[in-house]
């Protein structure tokens, strides 16, 4: 089984993502995440990545495109996989549906998490994040209860460099020029549940639940 998170920044996909992997057993792929280790690293990849990331823009199709290659071939996801943050075009959409039946997978469904503009900008802004789990903090809607402190594994928390107000707003740019095309794409194949993502979080969490014991 594979799940497809989409939505704009902010929306709430990698909070979601930690409570749909944990109850439905499946793994969890976010390119984010891996760009963002890849930075860290100084790897090849992270020095051909950072500029866009920092400029808040798409990383180029074919680099992202083999990250998930590689990824989907991990033994934890013949169990079936969650996707969040790719794909982001609809070329990388086509990339999946071509890679998918090597794996014998396809994407069996589609969350599409809508929030206002304004409340993007402040989860954004307000979002501080677990510098060795990666966990997602917000300073207002969902601290941790020692302050910058994980509260699963005591790391430190950090606000992330995109975060910034000014890379926000680019972000959301991106997000409607390049990535609202895949709405249509993906209500063509009629696969797309369509979530509220303005609610709380254990709300919305109910609502994807809904969607995925529908299946
Ligand atoms: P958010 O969760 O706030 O939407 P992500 O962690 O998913 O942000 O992505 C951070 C940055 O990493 C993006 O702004 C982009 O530069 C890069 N990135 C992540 N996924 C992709 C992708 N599928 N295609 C291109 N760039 C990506
Ligand atoms: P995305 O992965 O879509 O960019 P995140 O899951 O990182 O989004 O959430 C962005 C910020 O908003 C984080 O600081 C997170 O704690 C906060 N957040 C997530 N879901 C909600 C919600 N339903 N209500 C209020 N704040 C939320
Ligand atoms: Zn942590």
């Amino acid at each position: 089984m594979l799940i497809v998170l989409l939505g704009p920044p902010g929306a709430g996909k990698g909070t979601q993502a930690e409570r749909i992997v944990n109850d439905h057993n499946l793994a969890y792929i976010s390119t984010g995440d891996i760009l963002r280790t890849a930075v860290k690293e100084d790897t090849p990849l992270g020095s051909k990545a950072r500029e866009y990331m920092d400029q808040g823009q798409l990383v180029p199709d074919h680099l992202v495109v083999e990250i998930v290659r590689e990824r989907l071939q991990e033994p934890d996801c013949s169990k079936g996989a969650l996707l969040d943050g790719f794909p982001r075009t609809v070329d990388q959409a086509i990339f999946l549906d071509q890679m998918l039946p090597d794996i014998s997978q396809k994407v069996d469904q589609v969350l599409l998490i809508n929030v206002d503009e304004e409340e993007l900008v402040e989860r954004l802004t307000g979002r501080r994040v677990c510098s060795d789990c990666g966990a997602n903090y917000h300073v207002k809607y969902n601290p941790p209860a020692v302050r910058n402190v994980c509260d699963q594994c005591g790391g430190d928390l950090y606000q992330r460099d995109d975060d910034s107000l000014e890379t926000v707003k680019e972000r959301l740019e991106v997000y409607k020029k390049q990535t609202e095309p895949l709405v249509k794409f993906y209500q063509d194949k009629g696969i797309i549940s369509y979530i509220d993502g303005n609610k709380n979080i254990g709300e919305v969490f109910d609502q994807i639940n809904s969607a995925l014991n529908s299946l």
